[in-house]
This record gives C-alpha cells, structure tokens and sequence, in this order.
C-alpha cells in the first residue's frame, strides 16, 4: 500500500474543463478525501474525482 499525502500539487489534472486549472498556467491541487478509495477534491473548483477517472499531469 503507497500513503498518499493529504494534498496532491500538480500531479493530477482536473477533470473540470472549466476549472481555473485547465485555464490559468498554474499548479493544480487536491485534497485527499478518502484514502482507501482514492477520492480527491479539486482545491479550485471542489470537483471531487475518483480513483477510475484521475488522470496524471
Ligand atoms: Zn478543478
């Protein structure tokens, strides 16, 4: 088992066409809501992504 960090800087992409993230040169960042299933929220836009719809900066 990996332990993720609480936050996650610019290692995965929002999902969020319309997040600042996607539109702004600048560091994405997410909350690890739920470890154990691999549940992240957006700092920017609060989308929450999962563990089967991450993707890698
Ligand atoms: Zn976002």
């Amino acid at each position: 088992m990996v332990s993720l960090p609480d936050e996650l800087i610019d290692i995965v992409k929002c999902n969020n066409p319309k997040c600042i993230s996607n539109n702004e040169p600048m560091r994405t960042r997410f909350h690890v809501i739920d470890r154990d299933n691999i549940v992240l929220r957006c700092h920017h836009c609060e989308r929450t992504v999962h563990q089967n719809e991450l993707t890698l900066k």
